[in-house]
């Protein structure tokens, strides 16, 4: 029942826990997520998202962020290099400007302008993220050619037999629904571990990596950009919410599609997330849901009841 906060994977509390205390205190469900978010964003040791964040192929940080309360409310940043918070961000783009959406360099001077301090290139990339960007780059074995073609050399056959996927990426999608009965939806990542400079996932475009609509529902998705970018999962799972699908139903349905229209290899996963519309006087609230594709996917809950670390409700290919 509202009010309540879902986000994604096992890191959940350090969105959850704020963003929870945000609303209690009488914030709304777009100020408590988006202090979720901005958490989780400042947190070093999560390194899929925010300060910590794994470097792309280059070994350069670049964030990806967007919030959204409404098909007329939403707000996005890509390719962030000098600020940690893309969410906190994106709700600037989202109240200050006409726009949806600013990304590379001139996101990083709008977020100047707008007056939030920069941690510049060096303070987003830590010790750790920076050693693990040397591993990769230096090893071959860990470096998957295909997949950044034209940004590593490639490779000879000897080399190639040995090397193997190594991805990590996990966004921080964190929905919320407030006592008033408002939906909120803020999304934050890295992106892709050592993607190729210039590469931006589904977690920061309207629709892809995040959908609200407060006659239809909100959803996110985490896991790998390409496979919900090509199926628009979020606004996917919202319109099947629209027409009548309960939460699980249309993360399952959005997941499956992925499943039947992409080879998936081994390491492929997505997850989805998803609250029901506000309830309709006299109507019982649709509740809310989480699946994967893959195990290993946890989501965070936070109700009157307190916080929850639990595996999805929903495994496709268990
Ligand atoms: N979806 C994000 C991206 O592809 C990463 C993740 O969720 O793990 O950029």
């Amino acid at each position: 029942m509202p009010p309540l906060i879902l986000s994604t994977w096992s890191f959940g509390p350090v969105a959850n826990n704020p963003a929870w205390e945000a609303m209690s205190r009488g914030g709304s469900a777009l100020d408590a997520v988006i202090i979720g978010a901005t958490a989780v964003e400042n947190d070093p040791t999560i390194n899929s998202v925010g300060i910590g964040g794994l470097p792309d192929a280059s070994g350069r940080v670049s964030l990806d962020g967007c919030v959204m309360e409404n098909p007329d409310r939403a707000g996005s940043v890509a390719c962030l290099r000098r600020f940690a918070n893309p969410c906190a961000i994106a709700r600037r783009v989202m109240e200050r400007t006409i726009h949806v959406m600013l990304v590379g360099e001139d996101a990083d001077r709008f977020a100047e302008r707008e007056g939030f301090a920069p941690i510049g290139e060096k303070g987003l990339l830590t010790d750790y993220a920076r050693a693990e960007w040397e591993k990769w780059i230096n090893d071959p074995r860990h470096v998957d050619r295909e997949k950044y073609r034209g940004w590593i050399p490639p490779l000879n056959v000897e080399e190639k037999a040995r090397s193997g996927p190594n991805q990590s990426h996990d966004t921080v999608c964190v929905l919320g629904i407030d006592g008033a009965g408002r939906l909120a939806g803020a999304c934050s990542t890295s992106g892709m571990a050592f993607k190729v400079p210039g590469r931006v996932g589904d977690s920061p475009i309207i629709g892809h990596g995040l959908y609200v609509d407060q006659e239809a529902g909100a959803a996110a998705a985490t896991g790998n950009g390409e496979l919900v970018m090509g199926t628009c999962g979020s606004f996917l799972a919202v319109e099947l919410m629209r027409l009548g699908a309960t939460p699980i139903e249309a993360v399952s349905e959005a997941l499956t599609r992925i499943t039947k229209r992409f080879k998936l290899g081994p390491d492929h996963q997505v997850a989805m997330i998803a609250l029901a519309r506000p309830a309709k006087p006299g109507e019982q609230w649709g509740g809310w849901a989480s699946a994967a594709i893959r195990p290993g996917y946890s989501h965070t809950i936070t109700d009157a009841a307190g916080t929850r670390v639990e595996p999805a409700q929903r495994v496709l290919m268990p």
